[in-house]
């Protein structure tokens, strides 16, 4: 399948004050690559402030990389594009956020809100873009009279709904979703979730799918990328990662969502708790970013950055991975 998207060695770093008269910067993004087939989901995953909002905020062009390419359907995103060049490109990837009020402008109808992205980017007139609204809007599960109604005025769920029909009124090849059901209540995640999956199968949209939430990953991804400290440290598709991870933080974070564990038969690792916090990434420790939570860590990961390497059919960044897989 033809990817949708391809970033190659994303870097983002920010200007940060360290103290009343000294300046650096925050690498919030290191060297992340990744590629997404047509039709296909990839869960990111990773502790808050491992870069996840960073990454979204690169992918949908929102910011700018400060070091590396990004591809949208073959097309490269440089400077020598010009703003309409780029404004398709940009109409082409969507985004969810997981505050729907927030993200959804108050004064404005439903039916002005899906009707917008219509007005500005297509020939649709009028009563075209109204049968446009009113379709999409059946697509997600809400009825034709919700077109008049204020944000305000539907429950979480709904809401979600409608930054899910905003995202896809002008059919793109991808959307990033970041953490899009955390802020429901558990009883409706499964909906959205599902919602998510059944508008992929009809129209083949592609998902960056970022989350904490490791039930998620295996619920919706094909394939799995867990960052750390701004960096990937192992991905692959997901059968694989979730039957036998081999990156010590996958394999913690993963034992710390109980009903993976229990679904894996796992009862020791059930209430395993993930040790310690993550470094701060304005003081990124040297070597292996994890070695400071690492069960596994050798005096090589204190001074050694390991690479992403091929092992056992995914790519890891740990330089014991050959080691790692549990017994039993
Ligand atoms: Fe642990 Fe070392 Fe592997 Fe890092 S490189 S995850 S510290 S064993
Ligand atoms: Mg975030």
């Amino acid at each position: 399948r033809r990817d949708v998207l391809v970033a190659h060695h994303l870097s983002k770093a920010y200007p940060v004050r360290r103290g009343l008269f000294s300046r650096g910067v925050v690498q919030a993004l290191n060297d992340v690559s990744l590629s997404v087939a047509a039709g296909s989901t990839l869960g990111v995953v990773g502790e808050s402030g491992c870069g996840k909002s960073t990454l979204a905020r690169q992918l949908t062009l929102i910011e700018t990389p400060s070091a590396g390419e990004l591809f949208i359907e073959g097309q490269r995103l440089d400077a020598s594009l010009d703003r309409h060049a780029r404004a398709a490109l940009r109409r082409r990837v969507q985004m969810v956020f997981q505050n729907p009020l927030a993200s959804l402008n108050p004064r404005k109808t439903v039916e002005q809100i899906l009707a917008e992205p219509l007005a500005i980017n297509t020939t649709l007139d009028g009563a075209a873009r109204r049968a446009r609204v009113a379709a999409m809007l059946e697509q997600v599960g809400l009825r034709p009279e919700h077109a008049q109604r204020y944000p305000h005025m539907f429950s979480g769920g709904q809401r979600q709904r409608v930054a899910i029909a905003r995202a896809m009124i002008l059919e793109p090849a991808l959307i990033v979703a970041d953490e899009p059901v955390s802020a429901l209540d558990v009883s409706i995640q499964a909906q959205v979730l599902n919602l998510f999956r059944d508008l992929q199968q009809r129209f083949g949209t592609s998902y960056v799918f970022i989350t904490h939430n490791l039930d998620v990953v295996s619920y919706l991804a094909d394939r799995v990328m867990v960052m750390y400290l701004g960096r990937v440290v192992e991905s692959g598709d997901t059968a694989t990662l979730f039957a036998r991870p081999r990156h010590p933080y996958t394999q913690v974070l993963m034992a710390a969502t109980p009903s993976l564990s229990r679904s894996r038969r796992d009862a020791e690792a059930t209430h395993a708790p993930l040790p310690g916090e993550p470094p701060s990434p304005l003081e990124p420790p040297p070597g292996c970013p994890f070695h400071r939570r690492c069960a596994w860590a050798v005096p090589r990961c204190v001074s050694e950055v390991p690479p992403l390497r091929e092992v056992d059919g995914r790519t890891v960044a740990c330089h014991r991975a050959e080691e790692t897989v549990r017994l039993g």
